[in-house]
């Protein structure tokens, strides 16, 4: 699944809020991602039509192949948090850092690169590397 950097920071704040307890609104999405309802729309439109989302009574959800892009976008980016982490970078730095390449790496390379780290359970933050929603 090709996404694009705004598209998977959209769906991880959905997937992060949904994991919460608070779905997101729009309004809630256009202030987390800041940019103009009117952009978030249009990411909402190609999150729908890639089949990752639906919107219900203005509330937006994850369908169940969002889900399974979320859990390896943040398997991803958990993973990489680890690997840098080992290499003494700051907890802050890995996080952003990952955030601007988690969503491009392969599944099967992420999943050798924790079979090398011996397979965390954990990011530095403490949060779950398989996170099911
Ligand atoms: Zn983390």
């Amino acid at each position: 699944m090709e996404l694009t950097h705004r598209e998977r920071d959209c769906l991880v704040f959905i997937g992060n809020d949904i994991k919460g307890g608070f779905p997101d609104r729009l309004i809630d999405l256009s202030k987390k991602l800041k940019v103009k309802p009117p952009t978030t729309i249009q990411l909402l439109d190609k999150l729908e039509s890639k089949g990752l989302i639906s919107r219900k009574g203005g509330m937006v959800i994850l369908t169940d192949n969002g889900k399974k892009i979320y859990h390896d976008v943040t398997e991803s980016h958990r993973i990489i948090e680890v690997m840098l982490y080992s290499y003494g970078i700051p907890k802050g730095e890995c996080c952003e850092v990952a955030s601007e390449i988690d969503y491009v790496f392969k599944h099967d390379l992420i999943e050798r690169l924790s079979s090398n780290l011996g397979n965390p359970k954990l990011c530095p933050h403490g949060n779950p590397v398989n996170e099911e929603l």
